[in-house]
């Protein structure tokens, strides 16, 4: 296999040449944004979505991205391109670069950027046959108006403490709440809850990402006629419903079986995810960035 190349800052460089200075406040200080996205036969599925979060992220905190979107998108693809790769994750940060120790961010001349791709599956195959057990933690989501959910931060110390309670548990997954003990989202996914053929999912407000999976799940099941719902909701709700699921760039659609010991339905994925598995596929077949022909068509 050739050398993986990875972007940084203007240039493709090999692993071991992509290192990045001490001094860079998104080291120091978790001080910049990221996006992980993903490419599915040479497609990039969304990309235009995930530069639009990534730039209202960046401009949420003053954040000038040395590239305009379309300049971002033609340098994903190309990445993608040199390192031979139609499926891949593809994790994108700008970082506010290279400053002095404090925590001043007006003391960094220029933004790093750094794209990475990679052959990436999350959890094993298996789980998606079997789906997942999670268990509810005691770190609770950032409240929203105090770091929005919606910038897609460096800053992931919270969902780190929530893979840690995961972690001790014995589990792949948990679920956070938030301050008033709303369920919000997992540690790096969105959450849905099926009862009676309705589909719900937290709102952004109540703490959760507005993830491009989740949009295309909300789509796709509309597009097939559920019911499907943003709303707030409990442990309770998420314990007596008859399907849960997560979804996420690397989790893509995976059903939880198993929460807080509650078993949910039979214990097995149950219909409905499995019909948004399937069409979440398909969708990712066809939708997307062409990596090998087209250019984005950027609006
Ligand atoms: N919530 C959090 C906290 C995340 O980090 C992610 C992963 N980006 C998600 C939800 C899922 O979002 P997406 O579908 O855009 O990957």
């Amino acid at each position: 296999m050739s050398e993986q190349l990875i972007f940084l800052d203007g240039e493709y460089v090999s692993k071991e040449n992509a290192v990045i200075s001490v001094y860079d406040h998104g080291f120091l200080y978790g001080d910049g944004v990221f996006e992980g996205i993903r490419a599915y036969n040479g497609n990039v599925f969304r990309l235009e979505e995930h530069l639009v979060r990534l730039y209202d992220s960046a401009k949420s905190i003053l954040l000038d991205v040395p590239y305009t979107k379309e300049e971002m998108a033609d340098i994903v693809v190309e990445t993608l391109r040199r390192n031979n790769l139609t499926d891949a994750y593809i994790r994108l940060v700008v970082s506010r670069g290279v400053g002095n120790l404090g925590l001043d961010p007006f003391t960094c001349k220029r933004p790093s950027v750094i794209i990475i791709a990679e052959a990436l599956s999350l959890f094993p195959k298996e789980l998606y046959d079997s789906g997942i057990e999670i268990v509810t933690v005691a770190s609770r989501r950032n409240r929203s108006d105090v770091l929005s959910p919606k910038v897609k931060s460096l800053n992931y110390l919270n969902n780190i403490l929530v893979k840690i309670e995961a972690g001790l548990a014995g589990v792949p997954e948990a679920l956070m709440l938030n301050d008033q003990g709303y369920v919000a989202e997992g540690s790096a996914d969105n959450v849905f809850i099926i009862r009676d053929n309705k589909i719900l999912t937290p709102p952004g407000y109540v703490g959760a990402l507005e993830g491009i999976t989740r949009n295309a799940i909300i789509e796709v099941a509309k597009e097939k006629g559920y019911d499907m719902q943003e709303a707030v909701f409990t442990r309770h709700d998420v314990y007596v419903a008859d399907e849960v699921f997560l979804t996420g760039t690397a989790a893509e659609v995976i059903a939880v079986v198993k929460v807080d010991g509650r078993i949910i339905g039979d214990g097995k994925p149950g219909s409905v995810t499995q019909e948004l598995l399937q069409s979440f596929r398909m969708l990712v077949q066809e939708d997307g960035v062409k990596v090998f022909d087209t250019k984005l068509n950027a609006g």
